[in-house]
């Protein structure tokens, strides 16, 4: 019963399409690429709209080409990372036959694939919505890139998690979106440590809260240079001295763009304080736990001025 253009015979390779393919202006009569010629896998947390990009590029089609040849009616405007491409189900179940990569894997790789709508019931659409800063997706490590699309692209975004941060194999970190190229960690030692500090702190109950609770508290130290600032003054040296492009994407500055990863080391340090924090707040005082916090952040003692996030987090934090 199906009726999608995905039905097309699968024999015609996409070269040949290409070369029958009408003028501009009559897309709308361009056959549609033969379904599952060729099996392009996700990276994993890949942004959907990069992962079409891939499977365009292998159809050596356009993004808005491929999704109009496969049936699928696009809404609004957009290009990553500004913007996120959302699909129906119905347009999902397309892209998994197209691409031949199952539906659960489709999903389990592409974190916002779908939009809500139930299958069946809705044309298959894609909708392209704008992304707050925070939640566009970042560059991948491009060698992983490389090596997991098997040479075929070396460019792909990703919304990755935050224990993702560093390449543990290549040693590169995208920690802005508007990077398009990770900086190199190599040189950065600490930061590899962090990495796996940060593993184990995703299995932790209160990892998750606490890395968030982390993350707000030396962002905020980082913008008002408060504690830590010499140390990570000198972390951002030494990435700049590794990455001449930190200096010139954009409007930017190097300080902003290597934020996150500048304090990752003291962040994964300090939430893994805070997960354990209940059970030293019931047996020390106000002022040993904040000795437990600078000991473990490498400080000689930490005195929080008033509005301090820190203390903020032990007020509402202590049982
Ligand atoms: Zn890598």
């Amino acid at each position: 019963m199906s009726q999608t253009p995905l039905a097309a015979p699968a024999t015609a390779a996409p070269d040949t399409e290409r070369s029958h393919a009408p003028a501009v202006g009559a897309w709308a009569q361009t056959p549609p690429p033969a379904a599952g010629v060729f099996r392009i896998r996700p990276l994993p947390y890949e942004a959907t709209a990069s992962y079409l990009e891939h499977l365009a590029h292998a159809y050596r089609l356009t993004l808005p080409q491929l999704l109009d040849s496969t049936g699928i009616t696009v809404h609004g405007h957009g290009t990553t990372p500004t913007a996120g491409l959302a699909l129906s189900p119905a347009a999902a179940q397309h892209i998994a036959s197209l691409s031949r990569i199952p539906m659960a894997h489709l999903t389990r790789a592409l974190p916002h694939l779908t939009q809500s709508g139930k299958p069946g019931t809705e044309p298959p659409t894609a909708h392209w919505k704008p992304l707050e800063a925070e939640h566009r997706p970042v560059t991948a490590c491009p060698l992983c890139t490389r090596h997991r699309s098997q040479g075929t692209t070396g460019t792909a975004r990703v919304h990755r998690p935050w224990h993702q941060l560093v390449c543990p194999r290549h040693h590169q970190a995208a920690p802005d979106p508007r990077l398009d190229t990770p900086l190199r960690t190599g040189t950065v030692i600490e930061l590899t440590s962090a990495r796996h500090a940060h593993q184990r702190l995703t299995r932790h109950p209160r990892g998750a809260s606490a890395w968030m609770a982390a993350r707000a508290i030396t962002t905020r130290w980082y913008d008002h240079q408060q504690h830590l600032t010499d140390r990570w003054h000198h972390r951002l040296h030494h990435l700049a001295l590794a990455n001449a492009h930190l200096d010139h994407t954009g409007n930017a500055s190097a300080t902003l763009l290597a934020r996150d990863l500048v304090i990752y080391p003291e962040t994964v340090a300090l939430a893994r304080t805070l997960a354990t924090l209940p059970h030293q707040s019931r047996t020390r005082s106000p002022r040993d736990v904040l000795g437990v916090i600078a000991h473990r952040l490498q400080l000689a003692n930490l005195t929080p001025v008033t509005g301090d996030p820190l203390t903020a987090y032990l007020t509402h934090t202590r049982p």
